[in-house]
C-alpha cells in the first residue's frame, strides 16, 4: 500500500497562496485604475486652487501628468505584486513545514498501525496538528498495550491449559496401555483435572465478560452489615473445617450501592482466599465503615501477608505468589483479577495492604454509599 504523496500538498499550498496574492494584486490594480486618477485629479485640483491654477486646466489632468501618474502607479503595483509573491512563497514554505510534514508523518504512522505495527509514534508538533499528533500517539500506545495484553493472555491460557490436558492425556493413554487399572484412583485424577479445566474456562469467561463490560450489573442500595453477615455464614463451615476463626469485626450500619450477586462474588473470592492462604488456627475478620460518600469493606487475615512487590501484582491475571501452593488448593490465579474487574464494573475500587510477609493481609473494597 502506497502512502499519499505529500509533495503535492506543498505545491497546493504554494498555489493557493499565489492565487490569494494574485487575487489581492488584481483587486488593488482594479481599485487603483478606477479610483486613483479621479482622486489624484481632485487632490491636484485642490492644490492647484491653492497654488493659483498650476498645471491643471478646467479641472482636467494634463496628459503628461496623467501618463507619469499611470507609470508611477504601474511600477508601484508591479513592486507590490513581486512583494506579494515573495510573501506568498515564504508563507507557503512556512505552512508546508508546519502542516505538510506533520500530516505526512501522521499518514505514515496510521498506515503502519493499519498494518498491525503499533510501535511507531509521530514526532511532536505545535498547534492543533500537535494536538492531533498527541492524540494519535496516545491511541497507538493504548492499542499497543491492548495487543500486548492479548498476546500475554493467549500465552498464559495456553500455559495453564497445558498441565491439566497433559495429565488427562497421560492417564487416558496409561489406561489404554494397561499401565493403570481402571478404578477409583484413575477416576479421581481424571475428575480433578477435568474439574480444574472447567473451573479455568468458567473463570476466563467471567473475566472476559467483566473486562468487556458485558456483565448485567444492577446497582441497588444494599444493607452493608447484612451482606457481610451472609458472606460469613456462607463460609462458616469451611472456616470451621480449616480451624480458622471467621468473625465480624467493626461493622457499622452503612448502605452500599452495588449489584447483589456480584458483590457476593467479590466477598466470596476475598474470604475464600483468606481462608485458603491463612494457616490453621488463624483469624479472618470482616469490617465495614463509611468514609465520606464511600462505604469501605475490609477482609483482614493474619496469614502469610505480602511483600510490596507481591501486593502490587496480586490483581494481575495468573499471578501467584506460590504457584504450587495455589494450584494445590485449586487456585486458577484468576480470582483477584476477576474480583477487581467485578468491583470496577460496579464503580468501586479495590486495593490490598500488608505490613509484610507473615503479618497478614488487608483487602479493602470501596463502593459509593447508596
Ligand atoms: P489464586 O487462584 O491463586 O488464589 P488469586 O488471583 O485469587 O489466585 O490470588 C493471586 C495470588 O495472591 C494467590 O496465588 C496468592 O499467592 C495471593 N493471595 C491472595 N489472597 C491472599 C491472602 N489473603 N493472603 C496471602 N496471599 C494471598
Amino acid at each position: 500500500m502506497r502512502g499519499p504523496d505529500f509533495s503535492r500538498l506543498r505545491w497546493r499550498l504554494l498555489a493557493a497562496n499565489l492565487l490569494v496574492a494574485a487575487a489581492g494584486a488584481a483587486a488593488v490594480a482594479a481599485g487603483v485604475w478606477l479610483a486613483a486618477p479621479r482622486a489624484f485629479e481632485d487632490a491636484m485640483g485642490g492644490m492647484g486652487g491653492m497654488m493659483g491654477g498650476g498645471m491643471m486646466g478646467g479641472g482636467m489632468m494634463d496628459p503628461l501628468v496623467r501618463a507619469a501618474f499611470g507609470d508611477a502607479v504601474g511600477t508601484a503595483l508591479i513592486l507590490g505584486l513581486i512583494a506579494a509573491v515573495a510573501v506568498a512563497v515564504v508563507v507557503a514554505a512556512f505552512l508546508s513545514a508546519r502542516i505538510a510534514r506533520p500530516v505526512s508523518d501522521l499518514a505514515e504512522a496510521s498506515a503502519r498501525v493499519a498494518r498491525g505495527d503499533y510501535a511507531g509514534r509521530v514526532p511532536p508538533a505545535g498547534g492543533e496538528i500537535g494536538e492531533l499528533a498527541r492524540s494519535f500517539n496516545e491511541m497507538a500506545a493504548a492499542l499497543e498495550a491492548t495487543e500486548q495484553r492479548r498476546r500475554d493472555l493467549i500465552g498464559d491460557v495456553a500455559h495453564e491449559l497445558r498441565t491439566p490436558i497433559a495429565s488427562v492425556r497421560g492417564y487416558v493413554e496409561g489406561l489404554e496401555a494397561g499401565v493403570f487399572a481402571p478404578g477409583p484412583d484413575a477416576w479421581r485424577v481424571l475428575d480433578e483435572q477435568t474439574a480444574r479445566l472447567a473451573h479455568l474456562v468458567d473463570d476466563l469467561a467471567l473475566l472476559w465478560q467483566a473486562d468487556s463490560r458485558d456483565l448485567r450489573i444492577q446497582l441497588e442500595a444494599l444493607d452493608g452489615p447484612a451482606l457481610l453477615a451472609d458472606a460469613r455464614d456462607r463460609h462458616r463451615t469451611l472456616a470451621e473445617a480449616r480451624s480458622i476463626a471467621l468473625v465480624l469485626g467493626e461493622v457499622l450500619p452503612t448502605t452500599v450501592r452495588a449489584d447483589r450477586v456480584r458483590i457476593g462474588q467479590v466477598l466470596d473470592n476475598l474470604i475464600g482466599n483468606a481462608l485458603r492462604y491463612t494457616p490453621a488456627g488463624g483469624r479472618v475478620e470482616l469490617g465495614l465503615r463509611a468514609v465520606g460518600t464511600e462505604a469501605i469493606i475490609e477482609v483482614r487475615d493474619d496469614g502469610p501477608g505480602l511483600t510490596p512487590e507481591q501486593a502490587a501484582r496480586v490483581f494481575d491475571r495468573f499471578y501467584r505468589v506460590d504457584s504450587s501452593r495455589s494450584r494445590d488448593v485449586g487456585g486458577s490465579g484468576l480470582g483477584l483479577a476477576i474480583t477487581r474487574s467485578l468491583v470496577e464494573a460496579m464503580g468501586g475500587t479495590i486495593g490490598v495492604a500488608s505490613p509484610g510477609p507473615s503479618r497478614g493481609s488487608r483487602f479493602r473494597v470501596s463502593f459509593p454509599r447508596a
